[in-house]
């Protein structure tokens, strides 16, 4: 067993990952993985299974959750929240905001896409998302299958993401009220791979990294698949630079993101430090207000 290894953001079939918490977990553990966190988008309804999970298998664990919050195109902006309260009424509030923003919006994409001659019903989408947070990685999964797009990134490129001709944003929360709101459900907020902010210079990714800190981030995801090995330095400093607690993941959805196995950073392992850093903060009670 390798125990100097974990991996910090997963997703489960509790939102758009293919693999059951439970699945997650044994997967993790026979990667030989001291820890992981579940980090599914926008719910914790995952936690109980995988905390049982980790329970049997002897592995640490960390409830997570993975929000998204307002911030200026091409960018965006995704908020972690660990070791919040399942159970706090606070974290309830805020996943029922969350989910009712994607109630919203995911008709509207499906409408378009029959508008555009398309074959695919919000049942359809209900039934390939089993019950969990619905995302467009299952309106995707469903454009591959039936032959619309050649393959998920295709789906996004031509229909999902922001260009393509069925996007929609969802309603989103300020960076003040979604990091202010895992704190209150006990949680540490840590800013998700900042390469997807887009920032075009340093200057830049410093400035919106030091207003979120002022907001009350406690971390950045300094390891992540989508890093390249000068922002993983540039990504550290920054939060050494700031105080702030390093984290990483791999970002794992199973079979809705194929290249991205679990445990692997881009080709880099997380170190079990960015664990026990988190661990410690909780118990230090940094993430409550
Ligand atoms: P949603 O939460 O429904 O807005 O969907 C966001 C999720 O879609 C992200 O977390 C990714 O899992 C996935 N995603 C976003 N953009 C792309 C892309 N260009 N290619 C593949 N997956 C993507
Ligand atoms: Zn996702
Ligand atoms: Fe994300
Ligand atoms: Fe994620």
């Amino acid at each position: 067993m390798n125990d100097r290894y974990v991996d910090l953001h997963t997703h489960s079939t509790a939102s758009d990952g293919t693999l059951a918490p439970s699945e997650v977990v044994r997967l993790a553990a026979a990667q030989g993985l001291s820890a992981i966190a579940l980090t599914d988008h926008d719910t914790v309804a995952g936690v109980a299974e995988a905390t049982s999970a980790a329970l049997s298998f002897g592995l640490d664990f960390l409830p997570g959750i993975e929000i998204s919050a307002e911030f200026p195109q091409p960018g965006t902006l995704h908020i972690l929240g660990y070791g919040i309260d399942p159970e706090s009424p606070d974290l309830k509030n805020l996943t029922e905001t969350l989910l009712a923003g994607r109630d919203n919006r995911n008709p509207k994409i499906v409408a378009k896409l029959q508008e555009l001659g398309m074959q695919i019903t919000m049942a359809e989408v209900e039934a390939e998302a089993k019950g969990g947070v619905i995302g467009r990685p299952h309106i995707a999964a469903i454009l591959v299958r039936k032959g619309y797009a050649n393959s998920m990134a295709d789906a996004f490129k031509y229909y999902l993401a922001p260009g393509g001709s069925a996007y929609f944003d969802k309603e989103r929360l300020s960076p003040r009220t979604a990091i202010e709101m895992i704190r209150k459900a006990g949680g540490l907020a840590v800013l998700a791979h900042p390469s997807q902010l887009r920032t075009t210079n340093d200057a830049e990714l410093e400035r919106v990294i030091k207003d979120l800190i002022d907001l009350g981030l406690a971390g950045i995801e300094v390891l992540h698949s989508d890093h390249t090995d000068r922002q993983v330095e540039q990504y550290t400093k920054l939060a050494d630079r700031y105080g702030v607690l390093k984290t990483g993941g791999s970002d794992f959805h199973g079979s809705n993101k194929p290249t991205i196995p679990l445990g692997q950073a881009g080709g880099r392992r997380v170190p079990r430090a960015f664990y026990d850093g988190l661990v410690r903060a909780l118990e230090q009670g940094r993430g409550y207000k």
